[in-house]
């Protein structure tokens, strides 16, 4: 276990890090390493090991690491939810991309159910999920669409709000109901395996992608179904695909954002997401510099093992110093988001982008001092090269995030 450089961290803080950690070793690296030699539609067969992943990590209760207390979680801290975070990123960020996301919905019918006073959510879709201890009920966040990527996520934009700008899958009001017609990208993160959705969606196509509206989707509803899993070349243990709406019908309750709100809730979801997501890739960063490290203690060149070498020393303290700063950025973005303060936008973004970058290009400088037995399939040092890789664009594009970010500083941040 690294040296933990912030010192009020606390002994039960501790032990919750390395219990994740346990889980995150034993189970989570090894199993995806598994999946990650197998074929997408076999990573979801019912046999596959996924399945076991999810029972594991429900059992216990960990999904609900991301739900208030007074709303039936586990009312973890922003330190706590981190250590995971950091953690599940080390062991395998596919799997725990595909724990976290699973809780999405849920977040949100919690937020929401006590916001808009709607105890029908909380009873409805909050409720399975609180009590699952199987890892049957999971969640997925669907924005994208095969024609909107970024267009989607750049809140703030004049762009956002022409109207050519306008998502496809769309939701129109019949009596009491909304009426769901169109569909999510191949992208979408459990897209295959989610029994609900978050669903970003248009509702006033005048109004471009600010015209879109939030909705809570069972995906058990007649007229949904979904396309085949996706193929990747990373993340691979993390299901994608996509899904379809035909006259799917929800409950007006079920529809928790609409009008004027929904282009700042797409800044604040974007800020969550980025946060979680610098989280993640500190991990992975980690796990690239550990596994540098420990092989450059066996590995023998010019007759001494190579961690002997300066050359090595170097390009590895240049490794843990990136990982450091990571940490120490993506730690406090998602502490500040936490409090009762709106999240902080651009802090969020330079987490994703920095912590993503870091874990690719520490991921390739782990490779350099492996030399070419990193480049073995089957060594998770490639395999983190690969995850690292999709996270350049997962959740954003970096350049684009950086464009809503530095639109952010131009307009609303505070100067002293
Ligand atoms: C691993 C992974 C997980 C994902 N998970 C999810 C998920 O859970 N749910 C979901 O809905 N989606 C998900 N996505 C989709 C993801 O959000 C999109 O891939 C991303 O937003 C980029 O969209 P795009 O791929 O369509 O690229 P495009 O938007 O087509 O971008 C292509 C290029 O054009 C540039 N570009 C685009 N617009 C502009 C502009 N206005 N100005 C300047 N340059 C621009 C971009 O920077 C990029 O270089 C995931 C993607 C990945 C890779």
């Amino acid at each position: 276990m690294y040296l933990e450089l912030n010192t009020d961290i606390t002994d039960e803080q501790r032990a919750i890090r390395e219990v994740t950690h346990q889980f995150a070793r034993d189970r989570l690296r090894p199993v995806s390493m598994q999946l990650d030699a197998m074929e997408a539609d076999e990573v979801i067969a019912g046999d596959s090991p996924l399945w076991d992943i999810f029972a594991e990590w429900y059992s216990q209760g960990n999904h609900l690491i991301f739900i208030s207390e007074n709303e039936g979680g586990m009312g973890a801290g922003p330190v706590e939810k981190y250590l995971v975070y950091e953690e599940l990123g080390w062991g395998a960020v596919d799997l725990g991309i595909s724990l976290a996301v699973s809780a999405f919905p849920f977040t949100y019918a919690a937020r929401y159910g006590t916001l808009l006073n709607r105890p029908s959510l909380h009873e409805e879709i909050l409720a399975p999920f609180l009590e699952d201890r199987e890892g049957k009920v999971r969640g997925c966040w669907a924005i994208t669409e095969p024609a909107h990527g970024s267009d989607t996520l750049g809140p703030g934009f004049e762009s956002f709000r022409q109207r050519d700008a306008a998502g496809s899958c769309r939701a129109v009001k019949d009596g009491g109901d909304w009426i769901i017609n169109g569909q999510k990208s191949s992208w979408v993160s459990n897209g295959t395996i989610a029994t609900h959705a978050c669903l970003f969606c248009t509702i006033d196509p005048d109004k471009g992608m600010a015209g879109g509206g939030v909705a809570l989707v069972p995906l058990d509803l007649p007229g949904v179904s979904r396309g085949k899993p996706w193929q990747k070349i990373g993340q691979r243990g993390l299901p994608q695909g996509e899904i379809f709406f035909d006259d799917v019908r929800i409950p007006e309750r079920y529809m928790i954002v609409e009008g004027d709100r929904y282009e700042a809730t797409v800044e604040a979801t974007i800020a969550g997401a980025n946060a979680g997501m610098g989280a993640l890739f500190t991990g992975v960063a980690r796990a690239a510099l550990e596994e540098a490290i420990a092989y450059s203690r066996e590995r023998v060149q010019g007759g001494r093992v190579i961690s002997e070498h300066q050359l090595v020393q170097h390009i590895l303290f240049e490794m843990f110093s990136r990982v450091e700063s990571a940490r120490q950025l993506s730690r406090a973005a998602m502490a500040y988001n936490d409090t009762p303060n709106p999240p902080s936008v651009e802090h969020s973004i330079a987490s994703k982008v920095v912590c993503t970058r870091t874990a690719f290009e520490v991921s390739s400088d782990a490779i350099q001092v492996f030399g070419a037995t990193g480049l073995t399939r089957g060594m998770p040092i490639e395999k983190f090269l690969r995850d690292a890789r999709m996270s350049l664009i997962e959740d954003g594009v970096n350049e684009l995030l950086g464009l809503v970010a530095g639109n952010h500083l131009s307009q609303v941040y505070e100067l002293s």
